[in-house]
């Protein structure tokens, strides 16, 4: 008796084009047939004998089915039924915010007590800050503000130019505060490293989206959330907040505040957290993308009058050809019959079948 079984720790889905698998073990992913998503779930609870008995017609697909799924490490064959359950997601946070983005014009944030307040009352635990037109001095102030606050994680950018930065200075932030764990610079000269920094991540400032991410708290909150909007706080450089740096609204602004439950209030009205729940099962085009639970996207959805999400401006992906744009064959959405806008969603299957035939064929052909 031998049941086919699949590795807890991998997550399985459709998409318009193909199937993906993740292994959050090893940070993977792997692409296949939308088939075998049917597969997989047929195999549930039951025996690979007694699947041959009932699809004996189809044996030899079904068979190199399963040989398929076993080389991608997405499935194993176990005598045991009961063994490897399906991940449950489960919501891995108890944070009320999650991510504190701030952007530090200099020193005179007046209210930085009441950010330091709200790190501690809403149990944040990532940050990142960008300093722009600060000096080092002013730098130094604003990270030992945060020395005893309850962040694990800041994400600092700095303008390497502009903010004149060197390694004694980066060595000197690092001691004052542990938890800064990246260092991300604009204007770095190409190639340029900093000497005897190893305890971070020295990064240039990569502001590219949409970003990917196999990590499975990412999945996890991306089955019911916005990844890059959920939970977020941003603070801008005229202290103005906002739940998002992408987002027009304008919430308050910091030096008003009496106190924080000011703050608060805002954090917990509806409005500001208006965008959280819109996960992209929600929005046009990428609930159609493989990569829609791994995909950290900053772009802010709109609603339609008459209900459903889209997107402004065209992600950089097409998942209806799996092209990306400055692959060779690529197509807009436009091109390929795909129309979402305020108006309405709509997909030309045939055009893009055909599109995908001449696409894919003659990339096949040109394979052999
Ligand atoms: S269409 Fe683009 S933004 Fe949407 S899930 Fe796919 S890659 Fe991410």
């Amino acid at each position: 008796m031998s049941f086919l079984k699949k590795f807890t720790e991998t997550a399985v889905y459709n998409a318009y084009s193909r199937a993906i698998s993740i292994d959050f073990t090893i940070g993977k992913i792997y692409f296949f047939q939308p088939k075998l998503i049917d597969i997989i779930e047929s195999f549930w609870g039951i025996t690979i004998e007694q699947m041959m008995i009932e699809n004996r017609e189809n044996t030899i697909e079904l068979e190199s089915c399963i040989t398929e799924l076993i080389q991608k490490n997405i499935m194993f064959i176990s005598n045991k039924k009961d063994v490897f359950p399906d991940i449950i997601y489960n919501e891995l946070s108890y944070s009320e915010i999650e991510n504190i983005h701030i952007i530090f014009k200099n020193s005179k944030f007046k209210n930085l007590e009441i950010i330091v307040d709200c790190i501690d009352l809403f149990k944040i635990k990532a940050s990142k800050f960008n300093f722009k037109n600060c000096n080092k001095l002013e730098i130094v102030e604003i990270i030992q503000v945060f020395t005893h606050s309850k962040l694990e994680s800041i994400e600092c950018v700095f303008d390497y130019i502009l903010n004149e930065i060197d390694s004694f200075f980066l060595e000197e932030l690092i001691s004052i505060n542990g938890a800064i764990t990246s260092m991300k610079f604009a204007n770095l000269p190409e190639n340029f490293q900093f000497e005897n920094i190893l305890h971070v991540d020295l990064l240039s400032e990569d502001i590219h989206y949409p970003k990917f991410t196999t990590s499975f708290n990412l999945f996890t909150e991306s089955q019911k959330f916005n990844t890059y909007l959920n939970k977020k706080l941003f603070i801008g450089e005229n202290e103005e907040i906002k739940n998002a740096l992408e987002s027009d609204k304008i919430f308050g602004y910091l030096d008003k505040l009496d106190s924080i439950d000011d703050l608060k209030e805002i954090i917990k009205s509806s409005q500001f957290q208006k965008f959280w729940n819109i996960s992209k099962d929600l929005i046009d085009i990428c609930k159609d993308c493989e990569f829609r639970h791994i995909c950290v996207d900053n772009r802010i959805p709109h609603q339609r009058l008459q209900g459903g999400y889209y997107q402004i401006n065209e992600c950089n992906f097409n998942p209806y050809i799996t092209k990306w744009i400055n692959e060779e064959g690529y197509q807009s959405l436009q091109e390929c019959g795909v129309i979402s806008n305020e108006k309405g969603f709509s997909i030309d299957h045939e055009k893009i079948a055909k599109i995908n035939a001449l696409l894919w064929d003659e990339e096949e052909v040109e394979a052999e």
